[in-house]
């Protein structure tokens, strides 16, 4: 059973356009394959104050893993790229070599105590939901069944 999942990168500390296609790398040898990619935006730190602006962009893949071993996988990624601390509360956010959310897993709704997908910021954040509009216009919105460019009008 293969679906498709959309992923948020972001990164905001190195080199940031090499730590994005080693993210890609990486996920594309470990999760399935990749069917579309964004183009990258430029945005400001979002919930903590940094001078180091962040790289974002939105991939999205076909993946036969379940949501929690997708989750496993770009955790480790983070890891391997360099992430040092993980992020529980708004209060410690903070610069990161790589960033990896799961923004959507098919049209599925996930709750459970490592996963919330769909992403519960993915319609405040700009940097995400733009990037994944360029690449999926029609997308549905799962908790209404509305197209998310709708959603995010209003
Ligand atoms: P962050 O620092 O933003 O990468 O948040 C990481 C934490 O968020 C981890 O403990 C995850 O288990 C949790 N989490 C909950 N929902 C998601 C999601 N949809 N994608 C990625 N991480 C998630």
């Amino acid at each position: 059973m293969h679906n498709i999942v959309y992923l948020g990168l972001g990164s905001n500390e190195g080199n940031r356009e090499e730590l994005l296609e080693q993210a890609i790398s990486l996920l594309v040898e470990k999760t399935g394959n990749l069917m579309c990619r964004s183009s990258i935006i430029e945005s400001e730190p979002w919930g903590f104050v940094s001078s180091h602006k962040f790289l974002n962009m939105v991939v999205a893949l076909e993946t036969s893993l379940t949501p929690t071993r997708l989750l496993d996988i770009t955790q480790r990624i983070e890891r391997q790229l360099g992430r040092k601390h993980k992020s529980s509360a708004k209060l410690d956010y903070q610069d990161r070599p790589i960033d990896i959310d799961i923004l959507l897993y098919g049209s599925r709704i996930i709750h459970t105590t490592r996963l919330t997908v769909p992403h519960p910021l993915m319609l405040q954040r700009e940097f995400v939901w733009r990037p994944l509009l360029e690449i999926a216009p029609n997308i549905l919105w799962p908790l209404t069944g509305q197209p998310l460019r709708d959603v995010i009008e209003k």
